[in-house]
C-alpha cells in the first residue's frame, strides 16, 4: 500500500457486507481501502482450498461453528439459501429496508432450484416429508440456474460476495489482502483509523496504521463484536449470544443412486422455533463431513446417503470467556425442541427409506448472533458510540431474524453505503 495515500473508508472485511459496501462506495467515487484477513477465494472446490479458508470457532462444550477466512468471505463455502427478511421486525427498531432488499433482488440471480436439478435425496425428503403430512416447500437460491451444468450441483452456479469485490477493486478500492484488523484508532471518542497486521510480520514488529474519517467493521457475526468491545463498548454481549443449534442426520437407502446434490433447497417449519432440512450436502462437502467425524464406511456411500438438518432456536445465554473465546450452554427448553425437532426427522429419514440412521451429535445450524443489537450497540444507521465507526455484518442481525442472512446483509450494506455516501461527500 501507498504509505501516504488518502481514504475516505476503511472496510474490515472483504465479505458479503464489506464487499458489498467496498463495491457501492468505491462506484460513487469514495476512496476505499479494504483490509481482509485472509487470502484468495478458491476458484473450486478442493480439499486444500477449503482446508485453507476454513475456520472453525468453538462455542461451547464440544460446539462449534465455521466461518471462512478469504477474500468474499463466508459465502465462499455457503450454501446459497435466500430467506426474506421480517420487514416489520425491522421496521419497529427504525430501520426499513423495503427499497433496499427489492433492489437486492434485482441485482443478484435468485431462483428456485429448477426440478431436474433437485436431486434424488431430496425428491426421497420431499416425498416422505408430504407423507407425513408436512409443508415441505423449496426455498429460493441465491442460484444462477444458467449455470448449473448437467443438472446437478455446480460451485460456480452460487453467487458469491468475491464478484462484488471484483468490482469493487475495478471501480478504484484498494484491497489488502492478509491484513487482519487488531485494533480502532480512537481520538477524542471518534474513530480516525485502523491498525493492523501483515501477514509474515515479524514478532513484536509495530502494526501497520491507516488514517481515514470512516471506518466500517464487516469482519464477520464472531469477529467485529470482539473488536468494538476491545474499542471500550462493555455492552457488547452483555446478555450473551444465540447460535441455532441442530442437528444433522444422515441414513443409507440401499437402492438409491443419487448423483451430486444443492443442499437446503427444500424444508419445512416444524413448530415455532423449529425447521427442518434438506442436508443432502454436495459429495465433495460429504465426504468432507464423513472424514471429520471418521465415518470412513460411509465415506464412499454418497449416492445412498440422505440427510435431513434440523435448526432450532435458542434462548440468549453465554457470553464471552477470559480467554477472548465464546461459550454458550443450552436450557431445557433448547433441549427439548431439538429432540422433537430429531424424533420428526427420524420419521421423516425411515419413510424415505433410510436404515443405519446416524446423527452427528449438536452442531451450529444456522448462524451465530445478537451480540451487538440494533438500538443499542449501534444505532438504526448502524453507528456505533464512537462517532465515525460503523458495523455491517452478520453480528447486527437482530434475533426477530434466525433464517439465513445473506439477502439482509446485501441490503443493509446498501443501506449504509447510501447513507455514508452522504456523510463523505457533505
Ligand atoms: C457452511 C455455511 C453455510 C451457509 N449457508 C448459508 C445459506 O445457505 N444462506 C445464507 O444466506 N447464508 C449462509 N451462510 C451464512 C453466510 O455465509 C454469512 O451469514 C455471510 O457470509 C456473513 O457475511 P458477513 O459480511 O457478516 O461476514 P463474512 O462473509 O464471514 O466475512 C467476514 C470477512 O471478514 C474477514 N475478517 C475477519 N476478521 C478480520 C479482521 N480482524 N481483519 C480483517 N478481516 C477480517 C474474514 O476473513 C471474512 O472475509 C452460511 C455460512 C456457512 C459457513
Amino acid at each position: 500500500m501507498e504509505p501516504t495515500k488518502q481514504y475516505d473508508v476503511v472496510v474490515v472485511g472483504s465479505g458479503t457486507c464489506g464487499a458489498a459496501i467496498a463495491r457501492d462506495l468505491s462506484a460513487r467515487g469514495a476512496r476505499v481501502l479494504v483490509l481482509e484477513r485472509g487470502g484468495e477465494a478458491p476458484q473450486r472446490e478442493s480439499i486444500l482450498s477449503v482446508v485453507s479458508i476454513a475456520d472453525e470457532v468453538k462455542v461451547g462444550h464440544k460446539l462449534s461453528t465455521l466461518r471462512v477466512l478469504a477474500a468474499g468471505g463466508s459465502s465462499a463455502l455457503y450454501f446459497g439459501v435466500l430467506n426474506d427478511p421480517p420487514l416489520d421486525a425491522f421496521m419497529a427498531i427504525g430501520v426499513d429496508l423495503r427499497d433496499d432488499v427489492a433492489a437486492v433482488r434485482l441485482e443478484v440471480p435468485i431462483c428456485e432450484l429448477p426440478d431436474a436439478a433437485v436431486g434424488e435425496q431430496s425428491q426421497r425428503l420431499r416425498d416422505a416429508a408430504r407423507a407425513l403430512g408436512h409443508d415441505w416447500r423449496k426455498h429460493e437460491m441465491l442460484i444462477d440456474s444458467a449455470k448449473i451444468e448437467g443438472d446437478r450441483y455446480t460451485y460456480g452456479a452460487l453467487w458469491k460476495a468475491k464478484s462484488h469485490l471484483a468490482a469493487a477493486v475495478e471501480n478504484g478500492a484498494t484491497l489488502i489482502k492478509h491484513a487482519e484488523a487488531k485494533k480502532i484508532l480512537i481520538e477524542d471518542g471518534r474513530a480516525v483509523g485502523v491498525a493492523y497486521a501483515e501477514k509474515g510480520r515479524s514478532r513484536g514488529a509495530a502494526l501497520e496504521t491507516v488514517r481515514a474519517p470512516v471506518v466500517v467493521l464487516a469482519a464477520g457475526e464472531l469477529a467485529s463484536p470482539k473488536i468494538l468491545r476491545d474499542c471500550g463498548d462493555a455492552r457488547v454481549g452483555d446478555r450473551g449470544f444465540y447460535c441455532n443449534p441442530g442437528y444433522a442426520l444422515y441414513g443409507i437407502v440401499p437402492e438409491m443412486d443419487a448423483r451430486d446434490n444443492f443442499v437446503g433447497s427444500m424444508g419445512c417449519v416444524l413448530d415455532e422455533g423449529i425447521e427442518l432440512g434438506d442436508a443432502n450436502v454436495s459429495k465433495f462437502m460429504y465426504r468432507l463431513m464423513m472424514l471429520g467425524k471418521f465415518k470412513i464406511g460411509r465415506l464412499f456411500k454418497y449416492p445412498q446417503s440422505i440427510g435431513i438438518g434440523v435448526k432450532v432456536k435458542d434462548g440468549f445465554g453465554g457470553g464471552f470467556t477470559e480467554k477472548g473465546g465464546y461459550h454458550k450452554d443450552f436450557d431445557d427448553a433448547d433441549m427439548k425442541k431439538l429432540r422433537r425437532g430429531e424424533a420428526e426427522a427420524r420419521k421423516i429419514l425411515e419413510r424415505a427409506g433410510a436404515k443405519s440412521i446416524y446423527n452427528f451429535g449438536i452442531s451450529v445450524a444456522g448462524r451465530v448472533g445478537g451480540f451487538i443489537r440494533i438500538g443499542e450497540q449501534v444505532d438504526a444507521d448502524l453507528q456505533t458510540k464512537f462517532r465515525g465507526l460503523y458495523v455491517c455484518d452478520g453480528s447486527i442481525i437482530p434475533d426477530a431474524m434466525r433464517g439465513t442472512p445473506t439477502l439482509t446483509l446485501l441490503a443493509f450494506a446498501r443501506r449504509l453505503s447510501r447513507h455514508l455516501a452522504t456523510t463523505i461527500s457533505a
